[in-house]
């Protein structure tokens, strides 16, 4: 008999694994973390609290469908718990609605430099991930709609958008909503709504509300500083949330995760402080940047888009190994295809003063000055 290897379907091969955010500087030493939009203060105390206090429960399989927290969420932003769905992250979310909506043959759009979850979960389902070019690094509208065809299925959306920060006002969204055929599932990717302060946003629960094939997805990993715990929703028109339920693990939160963003969402100061000390910093670091003559695109997240000159040694991979050298990471951006930028969370003051300080002796040529034990060899 003719021997067959083992082969995963077609177009799994053709999925470039998901390189995160590095949690080592150059050296291995203690480093200041800036690439990944962690939250700097930690987790509310609440929160941790409370995971903790569910492990001594886990021989227990958790409560399904992750109620305790859906209800916590309805409450606190006035949804009905039924439309929700809890994942593993959004990122579970993301994955399940291709799953659900996507096949062999059908496309899914998602903007130039959108987050790169979108291709990864398109290709797994076997759907074709078609790009829509943006205009000054923003979602374009007319480009998307213009990508339309009879086999679109699925349009996926950040916004604001990571990793460049930018966003699209609510009545764009309104506009793309508009414009797409009924039949296409618009999943609008909201991981830093609470952290945009612009009166023309929203994060899209009236369009999920006004029509039944909009989504909007949310996670604890960002405000809510529970990355680890792996908190997600999804604020769904019924009929889509019936098609999650159907197809997610049956135990997809592990119980400490509920217990802990239940907890997370009841500590508004946590919240409120977190959004306050982004909004402060968020426009220093924009200026401070500026003033060392760096290009920082506007963002409305908690993390910025840095643009470094072309020239050899002062561009973004010079810049990205000397701070690694001094302990500081932040996050490159060749496969978001912006080669010449580097994506910087914003920190606590004082992580936030070391990156312009480094930052300051790179552009004026300074080796680099050993720090945290994390010296350039
Ligand atoms: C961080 C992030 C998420 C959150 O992913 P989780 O799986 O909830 O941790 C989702 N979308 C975007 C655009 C993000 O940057």
């Amino acid at each position: 008999m003719a021997t067959r290897k083992l082969a995963p379907r077609p177009g799994i091969l053709d999925i470039d694994a998901y390189v995160p955010g590095k949690s080592k500087a150059a050296g291995g030493g203690p480093a200041i973390k800036l690439s990944s939009n962690e939250n700097p203060f930690g987790a509310s105390p609440k929160a941790i609290a409370a995971f903790k206090q569910a492990a001594d429960q886990l021989s227990l399989y958790p409560e399904g469908s992750a109620a305790a927290l859906r209800e916590t969420i309805g409450a606190s932003y006035g949804l009905n718990p039924a439309q929700i769905v809890c994942g593993a992250g959004s990122d579970e979310l993301l994955s399940l609605l291709a799953q659900a909506y996507l096949g062999p043959g059908d496309e899914a759009i998602y903007s130039r430099h959108g987050f790169l979850v979108y291709p990864i979960v398109i290709m797994a389902s076997g759907a074709t991930p078609v790009v829509a070019q943006e205009t000054d690094l923003t979602a374009d509208v007319d480009n998307i709609l213009g990508c339309v065809t009879e086999r679109t299925r699925v349009v996926y959306i950040a916004n604001p958008n990571n990793p460049t920060g930018t966003y699209l006002p609510f009545e764009e969204l309104k506009r793309l909503r508009e414009g797409l055929p009924e039949h296409v599932l618009l999943v609008i990717d909201a991981a830093y709504a609470e952290y945009v302060l612009k009166d023309d946003y929203q994060p899209g629960i009236t369009l999920v509300d006004a029509t039944d094939n909009t989504v909007m997805t949310r996670t604890f990993s960002k405000i809510y500083g529970l990355a680890a715990a792996r908190v997600g929703w999804a604020y769904c028109p019924p009929q889509v949330a019936d098609v999650l339920n159907r197809i997610r693990g049956p135990f997809n939160l592990t119980a400490p995760s509920v217990a802990a963003g239940v907890a997370a969402l009841e500590d508004r100061e946590f919240a409120t402080k977190s959004a306050e000390h982004n909004r402060i910093w968020r426009e220093v670091m924009t200026q401070e940047l500026e003033k060392l003559g760096l290009v920082v695109t506007p963002s409305a997240a908690n993390f910025l888009l840095v643009h470094f000159p072309a020239n050899e040694g002062r561009d973004a991979v010079a810049a990205d190994e000397h701070l690694s050298a001094s302990g500081i990471i932040l996050r490159r951006m060749e496969s978001y295809g912006l080669p010449h930028a580097l994506r910087l969370s914003i920190g606590t003051e004082e992580q936030n003063r070391a990156v312009l300080a480094v930052l300051k002796g790179f552009l004026e040529g300074e080796p680099v000055r050993v720090k945290n034990g994390a010296g350039a060899a």
